[in-house]
Formats: structure tokens, sequence, C-alpha cells
């Protein structure tokens, strides 16, 4: 995930088509996500969706429309989301992961494997360490070790049953992508997650959920978002009940994380487009010139996206030196000429498609 200075103020864009065309292509974020009964411990659920925290309070009966079929089976809300899996190019790709997580004893990208020959999983195979062996050996399969996918976990016991890697499975780069979420600033503040911004709030968490809620929402009414429409107001009906407070917590995480990467992601398109607008620009490595809005065609290029570097070069032209690099068909990673920081391949190229789709034109 590309994380951009967020010292510059957002621009506002002037024109509401463009804005609705940012939003609706900026939401394409895909994750799977494995729920478990915070009261069933043993009751697992595996899933996809573009934003997981819309879907857990579907999950958990907060939002009335949309709650999956089996998350309502009786006695076992409400659900925590133990970790995520994330960095799908596009929402096939998540898809195909989901099937194949719910599905592992017959999926092809593990039946196929040699690696895997030795590991027999059943239909009957139960228990986070399976579910976790499920995902540990996809993101390390063929198909979808080129995504470079991360997975986030919202829970120090969940991270610590991924680290221990119980079926002893042979893919110790899944530990470099594995991330904690379990800081919380303040654990009372449910109130923004959930929407209602009050007075006390911080003026800055305040601003950037109502900047964001267009994406949080994703596309939706506000209605659906509008706490009384719940047909269960889990989240408070006990904040004394060690459960909801489990709910809760964990709700602020997926909350905090999914807020933070549109903002990135959002930083990172207007950071890209500012740059466009400066008239004369050259590629950093072949050194051709250009003014971009005069461009038939336009070109594909790539941006910079850490601090303090504006970096730009023809996507083409980082591609072939990555690729040259890395030895690789596809990259992963590309380094970045000018400022030598790491860029996500997939980050620079959603971003660049973006770019072109909004002011290629
Ligand atoms: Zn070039
Ligand atoms: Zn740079």
């Amino acid at each position: 995930m590309p994380s951009v200075s967020k010292s510059s103020s957002p621009k506002k864009s002037q024109d509401k088509n463009n804005d609705n065309k940012k939003i609706s292509s900026l939401s394409e974020f895909y994750c799977c996500y494995l729920l478990r009964s915070i009261r069933k411990t043993q009751s697992f659920y595996i899933g996809s969706t573009p934003n997981p925290y819309r879907r857990l309070r579907q999950h958990n009966g907060e939002l009335t429309r949309g709650g999956a079929y089996r998350t309502k089976r009786q006695g076992t809300r409400p659900w925590e989301m133990c970790f995520i899996v994330y960095g799908f190019p596009n929402k096939n790709s998540a898809l195909q992961f989901e099937h194949a997580w719910q599905h592992i004893y017959e999926s092809r990208f593990i039946t196929n494997n040699d690696e895997y020959k030795n590991y027999k999983f059943t239909k009957s195979s139960r228990g986070l360490h399976f579910k976790i062996a499920g995902a540990r050996m996809l993101v390390h399969c063929d198909h979808f070790k080129i995504m470079n996918l991360k997975i986030r976990c919202f829970n120090k016991s969940f991270y610590e049953a991924w680290k221990t890697n119980k079926y002893k499975l042979p893919c110790n780069d899944a530990e470099n992508r594995l991330f904690l979420d379990i800081e919380l600033e303040n654990n009372d503040d449910l109130d923004i997650v959930r929407g209602k911004c009050g007075e006390t709030q911080s003026q800055n968490i305040t601003k950037s959920t109502q900047d964001l809620n267009p994406l949080i929402n994703d596309g939706k009414s506000p209605r659906e978002e509008d706490p009384s429409s719940s047909e269960n107001d889990l989240y408070v009906s006990d904040i004394n009940d060690p459960v909801i407070k489990i709910a809760r917590k964990n709700l602020k995480l997926v909350y905090t994380f999914y807020l933070n990467y549109v903002d990135d992601l959002k930083n990172y398109y207007e950071k890209s487009e500012k740059s466009l607008i400066y008239g004369e620009l050259s590629c950093e490595l072949c050194h051709t010139s250009f003014n971009y809005m005069d461009e038939k065609p336009k070109p594909k290029l790539a941006f910079c996206y850490h601090e303090n570097c504006n970096s730009i070069s023809h996507l083409h032209c980082l591609y072939k030196h990555s690729t040259k690099s890395a030895g690789k068909l596809v990259p992963i990673e590309a380094k970045c000429h000018r400022c030598d920081n790491v860029l996500e391949w997939i980050s620079v190229v959603k971003n660049s498609i973006e770019i072109k789709n909004i002011l290629g034109n």
C-alpha cells in the first residue's frame, strides 16, 4: 500500500462528474477475510468484499441489507474479523482467492502444487490453524505470489497463530507480508466509526470521516449507513459485556485500517494529478520531454508516491527497468530512480490507469 505524505491538503475537484468517477474506481479495494464468532469460537466464515468495514457491520446485523445468511445463525453474532488478505489487482482475483480458500482441499492452486502434495486437507478439516494454512498456501502459490498479497491481522492471537505455522508449510516469505493492527488511541470513540461525528471528537478524525464517507458507503445510499436502520444495535447493546468490547475494538481496527488505506490511495492520486499541471515534464528514465495535457494519445505514467519525491516516468520505462533488474516477467516491486525507495508495482499500475482513465480523454 502506498503511504503518501498527508501534509498537503486534499485538492477539491471542481467537476462533480469527475469526482464521482474518481470515487467509483478508487473504491476498488478488494480483500478476502476470515470471520470468527466471538461467542462460538469454532465457527468461521470466509468471504470477500470491497469494503471490510461495511461488510463486518452487515455480518453483525448492524446494517439491515446485505448480511450473509450463514452469519445470521443463532448465537454466532457478533463476528470478529480475524484478518484480511489484500492487494488484489481486481475483483476477479479476490473472488478466485475466496473460492479457493473456501474449498482449499480441492483447489487446483493447491492440488497441482508439488510443495503441498504431502499436506492432506479434507472437507472436514476445521479450526483456525486450518483456515490460516489455507490462506498461507494460497498467498504462496504461483498464481497469487506475483500479486504480493498482504495479510493484516486485527487480533494478536491470530497474528501469533499465523506465525506458529502449525502445519509447517514451506512458505516462509508469508511472514514478510504479515501486519498486526492492535493499537487504538481510544476504545470508546466508536461513534466516529459509525458515522456519528460528535462535537467533542477531534477535528481531524471528524474531517477525514466526512471526506471519505462516499468511499466508505461504497456508493450505497446514506440511509444504509444510518445507525437507526439497524436491525440490532449490537455495538451498543451492552458495552460492559466483554464480547461486545471485543466486537467494538475489532470494528474500530477494521475501520481505521480501511480509512487509512483509502486515504492513501486518494492522496496518491491527487499528488499524481497535481504534478501533471506543471507543463513540460521529463521521464526520469528515458529523459524524453512531454507536456501531458498536449499529448495525444496520453502516455501511461508511473508516479512515485514517497514523500517529497515527484519523480515521473513512462510506465513502460519503469517496467523495462524493473524486469531487467529483477530478471522477472512481471515485477512485484520497482525502485524509484530519484529517491531510491521501493514502489509496489500493482499500486503504481493501478494509479497510472486511474490517471489515464480520468485525464486521458
Ligand atoms: Zn520514458
Ligand atoms: Zn521517488
